[in-house]
């Protein structure tokens, strides 16, 4: 079904329009976000649709495609955080049309339609894209002309302060302003993006997303614990933010850092300075179209997440050194760590015995079978019809 069937089998009518945002990877960047840090994101074929009508009632009518049969009907007086709107996954489209209004937009009720190809909880950000599909279709429909990292902003406030997820801004910024064969090159403390040409497919090369659909239960306490720590280091380095530290005076930071916890402290700031710098020596290969040899910072990027930041797992581990020796150029690890997912950079003749060793490994291990899918750099938010 696409978003504009679905629109008229639930709503009865055609929509006024149909708009879609994808999913993202992060290439290189992790855990570096909430210290102010550089992440290198790019959207993924796989696209959330949001086809939208206004019905002129006072009512806003949500549907989903993925989400069964249901019309879920709100009065515009009741879209406000905390309220019964606000649960479960209309919170995503009801809590973009609370951002918006926060914003002073006056948006009449709508009918929203939701077709979504992002797998959910697959470290791909379905919520991102659904997110960024709705806040598009709605300032467009209205005239706003919001621009592509306000409309991230919005996604993000939505997410934040609606839907109650304290997530950082790197996956709608990544799903509104992408363009296709690039990376996003996001400076978070800077608020500064630039498109940086990343043609996997051009190059000979796949990347692969290895979900290891390990979840362990640590993840949320130990994600709490590390931006914790970088904040303390921020602190006794006299920083507003741990990535304001250059990388060439890492060392001298190293050694300002005392207490009892100075060695823990020493792992997290270095991994964090190490991964911005690992960023931009991947912006310079990719600018100097050397993707291939970008796979030795992924492998550096996953062993100091697992070593330094030690927010890796047993499965995690496994699927990076079993994606290398199988002949891959590069892999890590990808999001908050302790499961989700492992990405791979093969060269496109090697992909299927990297996946098919992934896969016999697992079965050895006794672990359930991981989902391996392939991405390309794809197009971000945009209008579909
Ligand atoms: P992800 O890593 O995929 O973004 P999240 O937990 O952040 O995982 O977001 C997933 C949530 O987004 C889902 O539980 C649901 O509430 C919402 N969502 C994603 N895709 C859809 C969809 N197709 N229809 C409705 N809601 C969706
Ligand atoms: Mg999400």
């Amino acid at each position: 079904m696409s978003a504009t069937e679905t629109f008229r089998a639930r709503f009865g009518a055609d929509p006024a329009g149909v708009w879609s945002a994808p999913g993202r990877v992060n290439l290189i960047g992790e855990h570096t976000d909430y210290t102010g840090g550089l992440v290198l994101p790019f959207a993924i074929a796989a696209r959330a649709q949001a086809a939208i009508g206004p019905n002129g009632s006072g009512i806003f009518r949500v549907t989903s495609a993925q989400r069964g049969n249901d019309v879920i009907s709100v009065a515009a007086q009741d879209i406000r955080p905390g309220a019964p709107a606000a649960k479960g996954w209309p919170a995503y489209p009801l809590g973009v049309v609370w951002a918006l209004a926060d914003r002073g937009i006056d948006v009449p009720p709508l009918d929203i339609a939701l077709d979504s190809a992002v797998p959910a909880g697959a470290g791909l950000s379905s919520s991102a894209a659904v997110e960024c599909a709705v806040a598009l279709a709605i300032s467009d429909q209205l005239g706003s002309g919001f621009d592509r990292p306000t409309l991230a902003r919005i996604a993000q406030h939505a997410e934040n302060d609606f839907v109650g997820v304290p997530c950082g801004l790197m996956d709608q910024m990544a799903s509104a302003a992408s363009t296709e064969g690039h990376a996003l090159f996001f400076d978070i403390g800077a608020g500064t993006t630039e498109h940086i040409p990343f043609d996997t497919a051009a190059a000979g090369l796949r990347m692969l997303v290895i979900d290891t659909r390990a979840h362990h239960s640590l993840a949320d306490g130990e994600y709490a614990k590390r931006r914790a720590d970088c904040e303390f280091a921020a602190e006794q380095l006299g920083v507003e933010l741990l990535s304001q530290v250059p990388f060439a005076g890492l060392d001298e930071a190293l050694g300002q850092l005392n207490g009892p916890r100075a060695a823990v402290l020493r792992r997290r700031v270095r991994h964090v300075i190490t991964e911005n710098e690992r960023v931009r020596e991947t912006v310079a290969l990719l600018r100097a179209e050397r993707i291939a040899a970008v796979g030795p910072l992924l492998s550096a990027s996953h062993a100091s997440l697992r070593d330094d930041y030690e927010v890796s797992c047993a499965e995690l581990d496994l699927a990076a050194e079993t994606a290398e020796q199988a002949g891959a150029l590069g892999a890590r690890m990808v999001g908050g760590g302790f499961g989700g997912s492992v990405i791979a950079l093969t060269s496109s003749d090697r992909a299927g015995a990297v996946e098919s060793s992934v896969m016999g490994a697992f079965s050895r291990a006794g672990y359930p079978r991981p989902v391996v899918r392939s991405v390309t750099p794809a197009a971000g938010a945009r209008h579909d019809a």
